[in-house]
């Protein structure tokens, strides 16, 4: 695995493989990587001839400078853990690299950026992601992108910008990975104490709770959404939001009456969480619902 910090640089190690009609693979990523991360590596492993995989802290999409500050860093482990993947090239520009002076273009989507995390972390939150996947997508020029279930509104947003933008890339959306016990992975996770970690479960708990609600026939989603909350709650996190929305536009919804995109955002402490799934009103004989479910897999 070669690491590269330019743009010119990856540009001048991608052009062989390019010309050779090579499937080149990306996968974004802000490092502390894990298992996560992993699944995206490999299933790109998989998928392409050439994974290149970003390192990149990008401040813009921080809406205060304590969390860029705090967000947990560890480039050496990042290389042992890209590199054991089988990763081709690790790309880990300076921020000077990919915002040099006078740098003053911004994304702006409107619409999908506006609830949930967009009105929980301001509209600069999914503009610097915008900006950032959009120059990464120029930078590489990759035949595919991989990104996360876990954050849903993000894909969302870059499906959305990749439409709009005519970009050519194919977006590859990866399930969220869990902890046994069903916290989803995270590299926040680093920062939860034993007793902030064992609150933190209340939110794959709480989706795992709306789903048996809804399975057992619910279909108001205040009501299917209030033992979730409760235990949040009881669980002494601080929610942000929890509601059913539609799983591809993020429409508040107000039957349950098809699939629906269950989201959560806590602060346990001092780190923010969020977790989605997927919820089905009604378990096909074939495919039980709850196989969706965090925690019961
Ligand atoms: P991040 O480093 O947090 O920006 O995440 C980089 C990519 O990994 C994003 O596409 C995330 O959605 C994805 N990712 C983060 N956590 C998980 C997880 N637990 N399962 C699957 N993908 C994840």
């Amino acid at each position: 695995m070669r690491t590269l910090r330019t743009v010119s640089d990856l540009r001048i190690a991608l052009a062989q493989p390019r010309r050779e009609g090579r499937r080149i693979g990306l996968v974004p990523t802000m490092g502390a990587l894990h298992e996560g991360h992993l699944s995206l590596m490999r299933r790109a492993r998989e998928e392409c001839d050439e994974v290149v995989v970003t390192l990149f802290v990008n401040p813009t999409q921080f809406n205060q400078r304590s969390d860029l500050d705090a967000y947990p860093r560890d480039e050496e482990g990042d290389i042992v853990i890209a590199s054991e993947q089988g990763v081709d090239y690790l790309f880990a520009p300076p921020v000077s690299e990919i915002y040099p002076d006078g740098f003053a273009t911004t994304i702006s989507i409107s619409g999908i950026t506006a609830p949930l995390e967009g009105a929980h972390r301001g509209r600069e939150h999914f503009e610097g992601v915008a900006t950032v996947v959009c120059k990464l997508f120029n930078i590489v020029a990759p035949d595919v992108a991989y990104f996360g279930q876990k954050d849903a509104q993000q894909v969302a947003v870059i499906r959305r910008m990749v439409a709009d933008l005519n970009l050519p890339v194919a977006i590859a959306v990866c399930p969220t990975v869990r902890d046994p016990d069903g916290l989803a992975l995270s590299s926040r996770n680093a920062h939860l104490s034993a007793s902030e970690r064992e609150a933190a479960l209340s939110l794959s708990r709480a989706l795992a709770l709306t789903a048996a609600t809804i399975r057992d026939g619910e279909r108001q989603p205040a009501v299917a959404t209030a033992p979730g909350r409760a235990t949040i709650a009881a669980a002494g996190a601080v929610l942000e939001y929890f509601e059913l929305v539609t799983p591809d536009g993020l429409e508040p919804v107000t039957e349950i009456d098809r699939p629906v995109l269950a989201v959560v955002a806590a602060r346990v402490g001092r780190t923010r969480l969020i977790d989605n799934a997927v919820l089905e009103p009604l378990a096909s004989p074939l495919q039980p619902a709850a196989a969706t479910v965090p925690g019961r897999s």
